[in-house]
This record gives structure tokens, sequence and C-alpha cells, in this order.
């Protein structure tokens, strides 16, 4: 039996028919009405000549409309393309023509993004836009499309394993974004093995903060789907709806960035929310300060568990989830094993190796790059073969990523290789500054980058978001991150900002905040 992504979506049907699948702002769909509506997207696309291989874009925030997309799409045998929702003009015109996209579905609300650039859609033959109430000379009406569609049961094209089902542009954090191909078989695995960690259940209500356009929010609905839980949809990240949402539907599990989590802690702290609701675990990536870890737990009474992946991987392959021989250690230690990034997942090999390609000590010191070999592994850069022979050498992923691993097969990473700090011949982790920043009580948001210096090449300076009420001055926190770390580590000058320029995932652009110091060869 080939391992396709449509079997998760069968099973629930099979199983939870006239349970809630979906719940959008004013609609709730069960798993009869979203097959129902799958079969008539499928239709459509295949009306509109959409057949294996044929790219299929997506420009939308987290809606029900999306999530149908992902199977009308597979049942035609398209090749799912969802973009980023704050990119430029000029980068939807290039990632449109770059993937070679069809048909673009696109959000009412999202349309204007679009609408200057359509004379420079060189492949792009359809645009159907959710929400909208009529067609134009530009676009068709989803709602009214998806109505003329037959109902019957759709004869699926036959999909093999190896198939492609997603293409999905990197977060562009320290780059050009590049377009990842993932695998029917590779997403399937990658589901099978999460969903085991996180122990997803039929019980579950998941609340969609990750957009779902970016690979962690991607791969989700697929093992929620196939436990038949419950999925709430998520238009605007904003702490108030969050915490409304959990509270109206009695959200069990949420994945998002430590960005939103500092986000909801300050709501809660500023409104003094008590969190009486069903919310169990709280997953994160993008490596949380450890202060994280303890609010999280002990002010929102929610498990934190932090992953660690990226969209070439499809995207997760370790986890910090507590291990049953730690759970006699004291609450304290387990936060501490929580804030590190953890140990691979099944399915995935994980390892940490120096520039021979040799595993580095396990004594949680030595720093070497993560390298992975696990079922998740893309097939390859689209159309950038040079970028994929650079990246899987010999079966293993190099992640770029700077890590240590200590005796018990934990993983922390250092920082990205191209975020290091090299001053005076000592690697400084900006990661690492950035925990100590965290702990000011002053400090919302930190970003350490390296300036150029005369005397020691590069040294390290913190970008500093201040929180509401507080006062902080440059001195104040200098002397304070000082009295916590070696000198040589702690920043040497500290830039006021109203806000850190950020991905659409929430990761700060480190690459953004050096160019004022290094010119666009930051
Ligand atoms: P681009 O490749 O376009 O520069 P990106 O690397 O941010 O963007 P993603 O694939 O979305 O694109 O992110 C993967 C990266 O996120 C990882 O390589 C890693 O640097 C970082 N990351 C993910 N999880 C964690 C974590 N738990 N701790 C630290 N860093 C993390
Ligand atoms: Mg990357």
């Amino acid at each position: 039996v080939p391992l396709v992504l449509t079997d998760f979506l069968d099973r629930a049907v099979e199983l939870y028919g006239k349970k809630s699948a979906i719940i959008g702002d004013n609609q709730t769909f069960t798993y009869n009405e979203l097959h129902i509506r799958v079969q008539k997207l499928a239709h459509g696309l295949k009306a509109l000549n959409i057949e294996k291989g044929d790219k299929v874009a997506y420009l939308a925030p987290n809606t029900y409309e999306m999530l149908e997309g992902f199977y009308g799409v597979f049942h035609v045998g398209g090749v799912m393309t969802p973009l980023n929702t704050r990119l430029k003009a000029a980068d939807y015109v290039f990632i449109l023509n770059h993937s070679e996209s069809q048909v673009l579905f696109v959000d009412h609300e999202l349309f204007p993004l679009v609408e200057p650039i359509l004379d420079q859609l060189e492949t792009v033959r359809e645009i159907i836009v959710h929400g909208a109430k009529e067609d134009t000379e530009h676009y068709k009406s989803y709602e009214k499309w998806l109505d003329a569609q037959p109902s019957t049961e759709f004869d699926r094209v036959q999909l093999e394993e190896t198939d492609i089902a997603s293409l999905l542009y990197t977060s562009g954090t320290t780059g050009n974004p590049k377009g990842v191909m993932l695998t029917h078989r590779s997403n399937y695995l990658h589901a099978m093995s999460v969903q085991h960690h996180l122990r997803v259940s039929d019980q579950d209500t998941l609340l969609h903060v990750l957009p779902m356009f970016h690979v962690n929010g991607w791969g989700s609905p697929f093992y929620y789907t196939a436990n038949g839980a419950t999925q709430v949809m998520l238009r605007k990240v904003d702490a108030g709806t969050i915490f409304k949402k959990i509270e109206d539907h009695g959200v069990t599990v949420a994945h998002m960035a430590p960005t939103v989590l500092n986000m909801l802690l300050s709501y809660q702290q500023q409104n003094q929310l008590k969190t009486n609701h069903n919310m169990r675990v709280v997953i994160a990536g993008s490596a949380p300060p450890p202060a994280f870890v303890t609010r999280v737990e002990e002010d929102l009474k929610w498990e934190f568990i932090q992953v660690y992946g990226m969209t070439e991987i499809s995207p997760l392959v370790t986890t910090s989830q507590i291990r049953s021989h730690h759970l006699s250690k004291s609450k304290e230690e387990k936060y501490r094993l929580k804030a590190k990034t953890g140990y691979p997942l099944i399915g995935t090999k994980v390892r940490v190796v120096d520039e021979n390609g040799e595993p580095v000590a396990m004594d949680g010191k030595a720093i070497g790059e993560i390298v992975t070999r696990t079922n998740g592994v893309m097939e390859g850069y689209w159309k950038n073969p040079e970028a994929t022979a650079e990246t899987i050498v010999n079966g293993w992923l190099h992640t770029g990523d700077m890590a240590t691993i200590d005796e018990n097969g934990y993983i922390e990473i250092v920082d990205r290789k191209k975020d290091v700090i090299i001053s005076g011949g000592e690697n400084i982790s900006s990661i690492e500054v950035e925990g100590v920043l965290y702990d000011h009580p002053a400090v919302l948001e930190a970003a350490v980058v390296a300036v150029p210096h005369e005397k020691w090449g590069e040294v390290p300076h913190a970008i500093v978001v201040v929180r509401e009420g507080h006062s902080l001055t440059e001195d104040e926190l200098i002397t304070f991150a000082k009295s916590k770390m070696a000198h040589f580590k702690s920043p040497k000058g500290i830039t006021f900002a109203d806000e850190l320029p950020k991905t659409a995932s929430g990761k700060i652009q480190k690459v953004q905040l050096r160019k004022q110091f290094w010119g666009d060869g930051a």
C-alpha cells in the first residue's frame, strides 16, 4: 500500500464522519461535509486540467478553504504550493513563476497583494478567490465555483508514495527562500512519527496558530486529521483572539513560535487571565530562552515541548519531551531539559559532526554541525540541483545549525552557522547571549548579532525591545549581562527598537538586523 496523504482523510471520514473536522470563524464542517467539499474541489481542479505533478498555489491565512485545499489538490495528484502571506510583490512574481504554478487560490483579504502583478505571471492560468462574493474579470469566486461542481465521489488519480506532495519555500531567514520538494512518503512517515511523540488523539482540538503555509503548520493537519481531531482555524495571530478560541472551543493543543508564546505570556500577565482551560500542551521551535519554559509551565500551566527541524526535513527531527527515566527529577531540572533542543524522533537519525564529518564528543561541550538522515528528507530543492548536492551529502542532510550533544543524547543548538559571532578567535552563540538578556525583567525581545570591531574582528551587539511600562538604559543592560556571563560574550552595545523584523513564522531576521552594521554583505 503506497503511503499517500489522502489516506488520512479517508480514515477520519470512515471513523469520525459526524464529528467536527474544521471550525472556521463562522462555520463548522464535519468530516463528512469536508469530504464532500474535497470531492467538489477535485472535480473543479480536474475541469481546470490540473494533472499529476502540476503545482497549485495557495495564498491564504489559516482558513478552512486552505485546509480542504490540501486534500482536494492531492485527489488530482497536484502539488500543494503554499505562499508566505508576508512577502513583497516581487517575491510572489518570483515564486509563482519559479514554481510554475498553474492555478492560484487567494484569500479575498490578500488578493490586493497579487493584483498589481497579474500581468507578470507566466504560468498561472486561473485565479480563484476565497470569500469573494462575485466573479470579476480577474478571478472566480471560490464558493460559486465550488457550488457548481458535482458532489459525486471523485475518481482519484493513482498516487505513488514517491510523488511530490508539496513544494514549500523556506522561511528566508538567511537569504532568498528556496523551493523544497517533499514527497507523500516523507510527509506521511513524518506525520506518523510526530503524532506518536505528541500523543495526538481523537480527543484533541488543535488551534492552528503557526501559519499553514510554513512547513510546521503545513505538516500538522495530516496527523490531526488522521486521528479524527478537530482543527480550529486562526486568521490572525492576536493574543486576545487566541485565548478566546482556546476557551470557546476547548482547544487542547497548539504549535507556535516562541515569539507568539511571549506575546501570550505578556497578555496573560497584563490581563491577569486565569488558565482554567483544556490546553494540555504547546509545541514550539526556534530556541526558546530557558526562562520561557518555566513561565509557560508555571503561569499558563501548559506542558511545554520544544521541537527542532527545518523545511528540508518535513520538518521535525527532535523533541525535548521528558523521558521516563527523567520523571523523578525536580521541576527545575525538567524545565532545564525541556529547554534543550532535544533527542531524535522515531524514524530519524541525528548526529553532530565536525568538519571531517566525524561525530563530536558526547560531552555537551564540543560543537559541530547537525546532520540528519530521516524519512522526511526532501527530494531536493526545486530547480536547484547544486544547492541540493551541497545540502545532502552521502544521504546525510546538512542543516547549517551548530550544536552540542551530551552523554544522554540530548542535542542543544548553539547557533546557526551564519549567526555565530567570532570574536578574537572565540565562538560566541548569539542564542546564549539572548538567553541572558531575556532574564532581565524589562526585556521583551532581544536579538544579538555580530558587528565589526577593529581589535576583535567581531563583537556581540544586542537589539532590544523594552517591555511596556519599563525603562532600561544601555549601561544597565550591559552591566546586567556582564554579571551573568563571561565579559567577552556580553554585548558591547545595545540598540533599542520598537520591534524586531520577523519572518511570517515569527522568526527574528538577524540578516536584516546585521545590514545596519555591515551593509548588504551581512
Ligand atoms: P532559510 O533557510 O530560508 O534561511 P529558515 O532556515 O529559517 O529560512 P525554516 O526551514 O523555516 O527556514 O527554519 C529552519 C531553521 O530554524 C533551522 O535550520 C534552525 O536554524 C531553526 N530552528 C528550528 N527549530 C529550532 C530550535 N528548536 N532551536 C533553535 N533553532 C531552531
Ligand atoms: Mg534554512
